[in-house]
């Protein structure tokens, strides 16, 4: 063994049991009791919970939005996600301006490669002036990129496709077997609310979520559900936020759809009262925070299964950047922090609050991302052969999250009124220690990347 972790207690889907871990060559090598230490490191976990590290499968660094770039790139938000237990991340390629897909795809390898602290995959944005690229769909899934995002809102941006553009890439990538990720919000009431609003001269950060309610949310849910099955895909709805979107996961998943959804730890912890703070602007994401009975229901969705995954949307910009929108809340970058912050809130506010299991808690930030997106069982378990992606949680350590604890790169914290208690105080990478008591100690460029292939049948728990 070249590192063995003793005293811990090690969290799956299904168990927690205690034992000493033995790593070999980055990997899981051997469970016992009392290992033989014959010279291996050892680094003592003095009875923490160990968890495979989080998969994150929804980031957005270096990227490019509303007239800036988010505030982390890939060294930064890479570090900041191994320092809270986030052993790797899937990132979207957004094409600039006529750059083909396979054109985006390089230059994002070789943005990220050098940077990267943990390992990371990439997932491509398809988007309206790409729509004649529909060729390329077998070569990026070859090249490791199996999973395409369309947009059904966002139209000024260039980004949104209309019914017709998303059924017709559905059907491509669904022949090659990919998966297609959806940001789901209807365009139409959107863009009306917007323009009411201002012409009414609504101009605060209340208006933006105002003008973004859940059934815009829970009718593009329904209809990208619909169009999937149709065009015989299976489909993402990323960061869903709202009770009413989740009624309509339940009803496709109820019909038989192969339709997932990952929910985001701000929709469960936050809710849309911090729009009449007077750093409200802070916490304009989209879809926008919702009620209390929306987190709520988010959280059973995670209980009862209809909510497989948690992804951060992690597109954090300082406080100068979500000041262009000052005095008008179309211009505030749309974004929050979340890479770092996923494994403490899901432990402290999930399971501490018992709102989830422990089980739960590995199913949804590991495992399941793990397996629908092609990772499973290099990572997503901790099963022998595994990647030693792994976190120790110090489960009654308290930290407030404050700016200051946290390594992304922006000036405030949006969860500074927030306390955990539970959290990770060890991450490794593949065998590397990356992170300790708060410090990160691995290397930037260090992280791979991870062309993923995705499984013709995915079976969740
Ligand atoms: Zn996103």
């Amino acid at each position: 063994m070249d590192k063995i972790v003793i005293n811990a207690r090690v969290a799956t889907e299904t168990d927690v049991f205690e034992a000493d871990i033995g790593i070999r060559d980055g990997k899981i090598a051997a469970y016992s009791h009392h290992m033989p230490l014959d010279g291996a490191e050892t680094i003592d976990a003095k009875g923490g919970l160990v968890v495979p590290g989080v998969i994150d499968a929804h980031t957005h660094m270096d990227f490019p939005f509303m007239g800036t770039t988010s505030a982390d790139d890939f060294g930064s938000g890479t570090v900041a996600a191994a320092c809270g237990g986030t052993t790797a991340i899937i990132d979207f390629i957004l094409p600039k301006q006529s750059q083909s897909l396979l054109e985006a795809l390089h230059d994002y390898r070789s943005r990220a490669d050098p940077l990267v602290a943990v390992d990371y995959g990439l997932h491509m944005i398809f988007k309206q002036e790409n729509l004649t690229e529909l060729e390329s769909v077998p070569q990026l899934v070859k090249e490791g990129i199996p999973s395409f995002k369309l947009f059904m809102t966002y139209r000024r941006e260039g980004l949104m496709l209309d019914d017709k553009s998303l059924f017709k890439v559905m059907k491509k990538v669904g022949q090659t077997h990919g998966l297609v990720a959806i940001h789901a919000e209807n365009n139409g009431i959107i863009e009306n609310l917007v323009e009411t609003n201002l012409e009414a001269g609504n101009f605060s950060a209340k208006y933006h979520a105002l003008s973004k309610p859940s059934l815009a949310e829970a009718e593009a849910v329904g209809r990208a559900a619909h169009l999937a099955h149709a065009a015989g895909v299976r489909s993402y709805i990323v960061h869903l936020s709202s009770a009413y979107g989740a009624e309509a996961i339940e009803y496709a998943q109820s019909r038989g759809y192969d339709i997932f959804a990952e929910t985001c730890p701000h929709y469960l912890v936050l809710t849309d009262e911090v729009y009449e703070r007077p750093d409200g602007r802070n916490f304009v994401m989209s879809p926008p925070l919702r009620s209390k009975r929306d987190c709520a229901s988010l959280w059973d969705g995670i209980s009862s299964g209809s909510i497989q995954t948690i992804g951060s949307d992690h597109c954090p910009f300082n406080s100068q950047q979500k000041d262009y929108g000052k005095g008008d809340f179309t211009k505030i970058p749309n974004g929050v922090p979340g890479t770092e912050t996923i494994l403490p809130l899901m432990f402290s506010e999930g399971v501490r609050k018992n709102r989830i299991t422990i089980f739960d808690m590995v199913r949804v930030t590991s495992s399941n991302p793990a397996r629908r997106f092609g990772l499973y069982p290099r990572k997503g378990c901790l099963i022998i052969g595994s990647d030693a992606d792994l976190a120790i949680i110090d489960t009654s350590k308290r930290v407030r999250l404050t700016a200051d604890k946290l390594h992304t790169n922006i000036d405030y914290s949006v969860y500074d009124h927030i306390t955990t208690e539970g959290y990770p105080v060890l991450v490794m990478s593949r065998g590397r220690t990356v992170m300790e008591n708060g410090e990160f100690v691995g290397k930037k460029g260090a992280g791979e990347f991870l062309p993923r292939e995705l499984e013709e049948d995915i079976t969740l728990r």
